[in-house]
């Protein structure tokens, strides 16, 4: 009996006749009913198409809009499970802030079941800040994604290093993007499709999408996909 990475009370798994027909594993539930009762799942079907947020309809938001005007349609295809609501603003808070590391396991269950759905040629860990990881101690992305999927290639973060003000003006061309890759990251990029890459929280998508313009600038074409827990 597994027991809920939440409330720490045993799980009483609720069989469905669907679950039983589709062979899921039963047993490895990571949050029990009640808990993920205070969570909102987002369904697809109200969702934007392009970056999943949960609205009344499947439209692109307005948001998105902006996005596929400003890069020709050429967007990132975002899906989340869950609103970003007051539980999970409590649960990042707890996980991220606090720090408790126990709490990468709660929707390993919910996020496992994604990614063994979908087929994707590459995966990046979107990398947090040197500083931010300083504060914490662990990546959040690593924590929450890392022992579900290894990612292809390692993005490193350069975007805080050093203040805007302070380069010269080389410094300044060197670290106009956010984000670094290393050659022979670039050159297995280069040669696939389709790239899934992982955040924890989609907010505006300004991260992801300077990912997406670093990847672009080193003619990296594949279409792009992203997950992220909470949106
Ligand atoms: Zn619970
Ligand atoms: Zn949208």
């Amino acid at each position: 009996m597994n027991q809920c990475n939440l409330c720490q009370k045993k799980i009483y798994p609720q069989f469905l006749l669907g679950d039983l027909l589709s062979w899921k594993p039963l047993f490895d539930l990571t949050i029990c009913h009640k808990c993920l009762a205070n969570f909102e799942q987002i369904n697809a079907r109200k969702a934007c198409a392009q970056c999943g947020r949960s609205q009344t309809n499947n439209r692109f938001c307005l948001d998105c809009r902006r996005w596929r005007i400003k890069y020709h349609e050429d967007v990132i295809i975002n899906h989340s499970l869950f609103v970003y609501n007051q539980a999970m603003h409590d649960y990042f808070h707890n996980f991220k802030m606090i720090g408790d590391y126990r709490l990468r396991l709660v929707f390993k269950q919910m996020i496992g079941d994604f990614l063994r759905s979908k087929h994707y040629d590459s995966y990046i860990f979107i990398p947090t800040s040197l500083d931010h990881l300083k504060a914490r101690r662990f990546d959040p992305v690593v924590a929450l994604y890392g022992d579900l999927i290894k990612p292809t290639v390692k993005v490193q973060y350069i975007g805080d290093s050093i203040e805007q003000s302070q380069k010269n003006r080389w410094e300044r061309l060197k670290r106009s993007q956010n984000f670094s890759l290393s050659f022979s990251a670039i050159k297995k990029l280069r040669k696939v499709k389709r790239i899934l890459l992982l955040d924890d929280i989609y907010t505006t998508g300004a991260t992801l999408y300077s990912l997406r313009e670093t990847l672009r600038n080193l003619n990296i074409t594949a279409n792009l996909f992203s997950f992220t827990l909470a949106r």
